[in-house]
């Protein structure tokens, strides 16, 4: 039976190439949620007979568009946009916006498609979308961003709406794009609704957005650490980025007991073996979000640590990895590194940031591992919970969001154990295997009950 499942993984596989020809990030994500969903799909041939996973590895719909800008010299500028209506079988749908060079059309394809799964895991009503251009954000003005955001708007408002689809924030869009991406909307569509989520606490954000994924990811992380026994108290912990999902990881961690010592950007890592903590995190919040440095000055500024240029941190001995940049940063070589020097637990606060055979090599030798569908979800579940704020017309306080955040990752880490549990006693829970079947059976079901659409 094992060896008919991956020779049914290896045939879906070489169709869904042919008909996505080098895409390689989107076959990278759908080949591992193939490997746990194709065996379940063969036990359970509902699924197979009315061709669910087929389905639901093609997009919905995908926008694509061109972005035209006057930069401050006056030269118009253009760019390419997207967005990526994946799935919403349970719900509008969800997903950021990322602004980077490194844009494409197979980067949004796996980050949309990967959506679909985490929103579902949540336990709350959305589908999974995903959005984004290869505008670089970085050198340009705050004017320049804004004509940015204000033209990208200007097609995209048509393709979304409250009970559409609602974008939000990710890589290179952060609290100053969503910002201009909302007046646009707000003007274009003389309404005021909570299309987009991410937005300002003065105009319709919610309480620990912000937050949300990086505290969350460091909750999801604790409880798999709990499960086997152990906790975050007193680990070393290394953080890659220095963004939104990073940052707050990072505080997260040092709340519960870890030193956290590495931080990167794409210009490097710094290495601080006396412990980031959170007065050294806040030099770093200003230095990223309002003075829009990079890391390197952080060694700088504490002359007991060091930089390291053009390098990811993962030589570092460290406890706890927590991955919160970007995809592919985690290679093989790197997984066995943090192996030979004895990290317990990798856990994703990016989308993707370990690579295939690096999670296996993890997973074979004992290592525990959070994949981003589970861990990185507290973020759009919080979304969620700004779109019901904005619909009831209420705010809920910070403790109150961070009460249903610990339950949400509390429950996906349930779901998970469900799904992914040891078939026999001793056996360690595999995470990704429970994230992926989880994920999937409710999205599964839904189109089971539409039929043929
Ligand atoms: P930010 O833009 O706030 O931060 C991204 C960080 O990663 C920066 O430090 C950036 O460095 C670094 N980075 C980006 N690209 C690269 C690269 N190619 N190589 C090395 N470093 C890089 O983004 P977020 O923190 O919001 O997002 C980080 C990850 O978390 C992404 O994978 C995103 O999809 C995922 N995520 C984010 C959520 C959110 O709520 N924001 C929700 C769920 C997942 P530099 O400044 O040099 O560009």
């Amino acid at each position: 039976m094992a060896h008919q499942n991956s020779r049914d993984v290896d045939s879906f596989m070489e169709g869904l190439k042919k008909r996505n020809p080098h895409e390689n990030e989107f076959h990278q994500a759908v080949r591992e949620v193939a490997t746990s969903v194709i065996p379940f799909v063969n036990e359970n041939v509902r699924y197979r007979d009315e061709q669910i996973f087929e389905r639901m590895t093609e997009p919905d719909r995908i926008v694509i568009f061109r972005v035209t800008w006057v930069d401050d010299e006056g030269r118009i500028r253009a760019n390419r946009a997207w967005r990526v209506q994946f799935n919403n079988a349970i719900g509008a749908y969800k997903g950021g916006l990322r602004f980077h060079p490194s844009v494409t059309q197979s980067v949004l394809k796996f980050l949309g498609f990967e959506q679909t799964f985490k929103n579902s895991l949540t336990g709350l009503p959305m589908g999974g979308a995903k959005g984004g251009s290869n505008f670089n954000p970085r050198g340009k003005s705050d004017r320049e961003v804004m004509r940015f955001c204000q033209s990208l708007m200007t097609e995209l408002h048509r393709h979304i709406g409250e009970n559409t689809d609602v974008p939000a924030g990710d890589i290179g869009v952060g609290a100053r794009e969503i910002g201009y991406l909302f007046g646009q909307y707000k003007r274009l569509e003389n309404e005021f609704v909570g299309t987009i989520t991410g937005k300002g606490l003065a105009f319709g954000g919610s309480a620990g957005r912000t937050e949300a994924t990086g505290h969350g990811c460091v909750y999801f992380g604790n409880h798999v650490l709990e499960a086997a026994g152990e906790s975050m108290q007193g680990r070393t912990v290394g953080v890659s980025g220095s963004g939104n999902v990073a940052l707050y990881a990072a505080q997260k961690a040092t709340e519960l007991g870890g030193k956290v010592i590495t931080l990167s950007d794409s210009g490097g890592f710094i290495h601080d073996p006396d412990g980031i903590d959170a007065e050294k995190l806040a030099f770093v919040q200003d230095l990223k979000e309002v003075q829009r440095g990079r890391i390197s000055a952080y060694a700088d500024k504490y002359p007991a640590a060091t930089f390291t240029a053009d390098a990811r941190p993962w030589a570092v001995p460290m406890q706890v990895a927590l991955p919160c940049a970007t995809q592919n940063e985690l290679s093989l070589g790197d997984a066995n590194t943090l192996i030979g020097n004895g990290v317990r637990l990798v856990c994703e606060g990016a989308n993707m940031p370990t690579e295939l055979d690096a999670v296996h090599a993890l997973q074979s030798s004992g290592v525990l591992f959070g994949p981003a569908k589970a861990a990185n979800a507290g973020g759009v579940a919080v979304s969620g919970m700004e779109q019901s704020q904005n619909a009831q017309r209420v705010s809920w306080s910070a403790q109150e969001v961070d009460e249903k955040l610990r339950g949400v990752m509390s429950d996906i880490h349930s779901q998970c154990v469900e799904y992914g549990g040891a078939e026999k006693a001793g056996d360690p829970v595999d995470y990704v295997k429970g994230a992926n079947l989880a994920g999937f059976v409710k999205v599964a079901d839904a189109m089971l009950s539409y039929g043929a659409v």
